[in-house]
């Protein structure tokens, strides 16, 4: 929290020094970053306040995706698992006119904390370590159809208020945890599971688009949400579906009901995000607010 409070007191310090020193200009914009610190996996806003033109930005080799909002001009990027912890830094670049004749940039950064992801073993059924020709077809149009379910044009944010859980918190396993399956097949966890039993109700975490609603091989019965500028949610292991693709839903709207379908060790909700093509902690989204 510090660092947010830290890094919004450094954008109003530069709207101050840009206001006394070119009273002609238009004003600086106000940039607000969440959160200040983060760990690999999270997802940050950057919301800019004040400026009517369209912006552009980098984070990193990355371009920032902005979206018109209701409260301004808004991104959302994912920080990469593997990034090492230290300072992120991104730049904004300005319009003409805001703040200097040829618009200028301004530089923020999010401080990267140590994520400490933790490891453990699992034992699923030896079919999904090594699936046979039948499941490898299945996999394969799974991940054409997850491919053309993430493949959305670019729109404004579906949504004005913040993220809720999609079932009550009781978190087995975090994103991040590195695992390795029946001895031999080690992956990472990207997403959130929550414990629950057959047949307890799975809500939409916001307001938001069916874009997919899918018997997987590995993910079970699968809805994907898209959320509008970028940003996915999806829901894995379900056992039953009660939406279909094309379908608008509301924040807490029931969707599902949890299962045990797919690669799992017991019944659950295997809750995971998207941002910009990258798997990220849906868990972090709970905490950006963005009204
Ligand atoms: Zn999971």
């Amino acid at each position: 929290m510090m660092g947010a409070r830290a890094i919004r007191a450094a954008a109003a310090f530069a709207f101050l020094l840009w206001a006394g020193s070119a009273a002609a200009l238009r004003p600086r914009p106000m940039v607000e970053l969440q959160p200040g610190t983060a760990r690999p996996g999270d997802v940050v806003l950057i919301t800019v306040r004040g400026e009517k033109a369209p912006l552009s930005g980098q984070v990193g080799d990355k371009t920032l995706v902005f979206v018109r909002s209701a409260r301004g001009f808004r991104a959302l990027f994912g920080i990469p698992v593997e990034r090492p912890p230290g300072e992120m830094s991104l730049q904004i670049q300005l319009p003409e006119g805001a703040g200097t004749q040829d618009g200028g940039e301004i530089a923020l950064s999010v401080d990267i904390v140590e994520p400490g992801f933790p490891s453990r073993e699992l034992q699923v059924s030896n079919q999904y370590i090594n699936p046979p020709p039948k499941a490898k077809r299945w996999m394969a149009q799974d991940q054409a159809a997850f491919r053309r379910a993430y493949d959305q044009p670019l729109t404004g944010l579906l949504f004005r208020q913040g993220f809720a859980w999609p079932r009550d918190p009781l978190v087995t396993s975090h994103f991040g945890d590195l695992r390795l399956f029946n001895g031999q097949k080690q992956s990472q966890h990207f997403g959130t599971d929550l414990d629950g039993r057959v047949g307890d109700p799975v809500a939409a975490a916001n307001d938001g688009v069916v874009v997919l609603a899918r018997a997987c091989y590995a993910s079970g019965n699968t809805v994907i949400i898209h959320h509008g500028g970028g940003l996915f949610t999806a829901y894995f292991h379900l056992s039953r579906m009660q939406v279909n693709p094309g379908m608008k839903v509301v924040r807490g709207q029931r969707i599902g009901l949890v299962g045990k379908t797919g690669r799992v060790t017991g019944p659950h909700l295997h809750w995971a995000s998207k941002v910009n093509s990258l798997y990220v902690n849906a868990e972090s989204l709970l905490q950006l607010r963005f009204d």
